[in-house]
């Protein structure tokens, strides 16, 4: 029989299990799936996650140490971090056209507002409370582990970051006087067997996924009617965002690729598809992490030289679609306690979501959590987030896609600039699964 690609197995999986959710949230078996397939899917989240902790540490050390020169290291870690600087901003700023066309939120009496803050009121003061003191001088102060260790063992991704990337500048120094090629080939060859790890798990990805959605549609559905009223109500809000993160990812990334990274888009496309699916069926771009490097390498052809380091770096720093989801979320919230956002308190928000998308860790709905700080910086009410939280879920699995793909273009045009893009052979999506 002719063999099907993974990425095929993948959609199919998704597909069954968003029917299977559907159909266990009619018969009212929402608590099967959750006790019985939720399981499988959590396995295969720690299988991602456990591997992405080590990847970071690995392929940052490898990445830098092997940019034997500093000049270059400074070179490529200058692009990226200005390419993710402006690519977020540019993300905010259309989620905030968007929603000022659009306005998301004016339809919306005080009457459905509280209902909708009142069903959620638990959850709204779980995230508040999990957000409060976190500040924006904190964040950065919190940059700095005192215990490297604890950072990896805690899984403190931007920790983890700032100690690879040292460690890896100190060895490229410390290669001026000592032989340090035994350690950074050591550091190269474990991240090398990571991402081998990311074949062998990828195996699983249809059974995984199929758990994962299956999960999340019986989740949103053990309440059929309030799930209608609450899509109903926020119907233009979700519209708002996902058109936004659609004019981001086809306009910017589109033009980047087209004209930066000169990366045909059907591709980067085709060699994407496994990390985007991924991205959406786990809203997590750190456990998607490790498909990504593979698809960028594999697929795409950039080099690991480039790949190893502004991925990690893009996953913990870089994401895009949760600047624009917060931007759009502010006014929505901001529109429906009846205040108008100055244009300086928009400009507040472009720069707050920029910092905040920096410290939102990559797993799910922790956007949500930092969007607490962009509202505190414009003084909307915080309790305003019980407005959002019911549709989280879904635009969460949405952001994270143009979070993954926008790491995965700035990848390509800093690759592009060094002139470290090869032809791309074989992606984890060319391992074929056969009968
Ligand atoms: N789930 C997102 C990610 O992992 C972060 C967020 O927006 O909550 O990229």
């Amino acid at each position: 029989m002719k063999k099907l690609a993974l990425h095929w197995w993948i959609l199919i999986a998704m597909v069954a299990g968003v029917g299977c959710g559907m159909l266990a949230a009619n018969a009212g078996q929402s608590a099967f799936v959750l006790t019985w397939i939720r399981p499988v899917g959590t396995l295969f989240m720690n299988l991602l996650k456990m591997i992405a902790v080590p990847l970071v540490l690995f392929s940052l050390v490898a990445g830098v140490a092997s940019l034997d020169d500093m000049r270059k290291m400074g070179r490529i870690g200058g692009k990226t971090i200005v390419l993710y600087i402006v690519t977020t901003s540019i993300a905010i700023t259309i989620g905030l056209i968007v929603a000022a066309i659009l306005k998301p939120g004016g339809d919306i009496g005080p009457e459905l507002a509280e209902s909708l803050r009142a069903s959620f009121q638990q959850k709204t003061d779980a995230t508040v409370s999990s957000a409060k003191g976190v500040s924006m001088l904190d964040q950065v102060v919190g940059i700095v582990p005192t215990n490297p260790f604890q950072a990896l063992a805690q899984a403190q991704m931007l920790q983890v970051v700032f100690f690879a990337l040292m460690l890896g500048i100190a060895l490229t120094k410390l290669s001026q006087k000592r032989n340090t090629k035994p350690i950074v080939e050591t550091f190269q060859l474990l991240s090398d067997a990571i991402i081998e790890m990311v074949m062998i798990i990828m195996w699983l990805a249809p059974i995984g996924v199929f758990a994962l959605l299956a999960t999340v549609i019986a989740e949103l559905g053990e309440d059929p009617d309030k799930m209608k009223q609450l899509l109903g109500a926020l119907l233009g809000y979700m519209l708002t965002v996902l058109l936004g993160l659609v004019i981001h990812g086809v306009v910017i990334y589109g033009l980047l690729l087209r004209f930066v990274a000169k990366v045909p888009i059907k591709k980067f496309l085709k060699a994407m598809v496994p990390a985007q699916l991924l991205a959406f069926s786990s809203s997590s771009s750190g456990a998607t992490l490790p498909v990504t490097i593979n698809c960028v390498e594999k697929g795409i052809g950039v080099d690991e030289e480039v790949s190893s380091f502004v991925l990690p770096l893009g996953a913990t720093i870089n994401m895009d679609g949760t600047g624009l989801y917060q931007g759009v979320a502010a006014v929505f919230i901001a529109t429906v306690y009846g205040m108008d956002l100055t244009f300086a308190q928009q400009a507040e928000v472009v720069v707050t979501a920029s910092l905040a998308s920096i410290g939102t860790a990559a797993v799910p709905g922790v956007g949500t959590v930092m969007l607490t700080i962009v509202l505190g910086q414009i003084g909307v009410p915080l309790e305003g987030i019980g407005l959002i939280l019911g549709v989280d879920r879904i635009l969460d699995m949405c952001r994270t896609v143009i979070n993954v793909s926008g790491d995965a273009t700035v990848a390509c045009c800093v690759a592009r600039s060094e002139d470290l893009i090869h032809e791309g052979d074989r992606t984890v999506h060319d391992d074929v699964i056969s009968d």
